[in-house]
């Protein structure tokens, strides 16, 4: 550890503190008594995401977040609602603590959290989900639909189609 003065490399801990999600610590240099602070934190492993074609990609809270709002779009869903089911969804993944998750058990978190908050949403999403079988790749091609790109497939037009009908029949899926 330099010391930010001198560059020195010797200091004395002259006081340490937990401040909850680290260790903040004071120091002293042995060199020119110049005084710093440290903190020590946990290192949040970033997640990866198996793809069904054994590609990995790094955990996207974004694409989430996207994903489950296209499936609840002019649903009559609390605000907040689906930032909450994000988060939820995102603590379930890191209380694995595997560094790596296969996409179908997002796949299976994301329909677990929309059966509860709306029944519309889920079946929107299961049936789409269903053509596409990774729930990565549908994120993906959500996303590109969020940025008015073409998407590459055309199972996503039922989404679209979806949340542009008046009425909806469970029935249809
Ligand atoms: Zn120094």
């Amino acid at each position: 550890m330099k010391c930010p003065f001198c560059g020195g490399t010797e200091s004395r801990v002259k006081d340490s503190r937990d401040i909850g999600d680290a260790i903040h610590r004071r120091r002293e240099c042995e060199h020119c008594k110049g005084r710093f602070s440290t903190y020590e934190r946990v290192e949040k492993f970033s997640l990866m995401v198996i793809k069904q074609d054994q590609r990995r990609e790094a955990f996207d809270r974004q694409k989430l977040y996207a994903g489950i709002r296209k499936a609840c779009e002019k649903r009559p869903l609390p605000a907040g609602e689906i930032e909450k089911a994000v988060e939820e969804i995102e603590q379930e993944l890191y209380r694995f603590g595997k560094q790596e998750i296969p996409s179908n058990v997002i796949g299976e978190l994301v329909m677990e959290h929309l059966r509860q908050m709306d029944k519309i949403a889920y079946i929107r999403f299961a049936s789409v989900y269903r053509s596409f079988g990774d729930v990565e790749t549908m994120f993906e091609e959500i996303q590109k639909l969020l940025n008015r790109e073409k998407p590459d497939a055309n199972s996503l037009h039922q989404f679209i189609e979806d949340s542009d009908a008046e009425t909806y029949s469970p029935g249809d899926v």
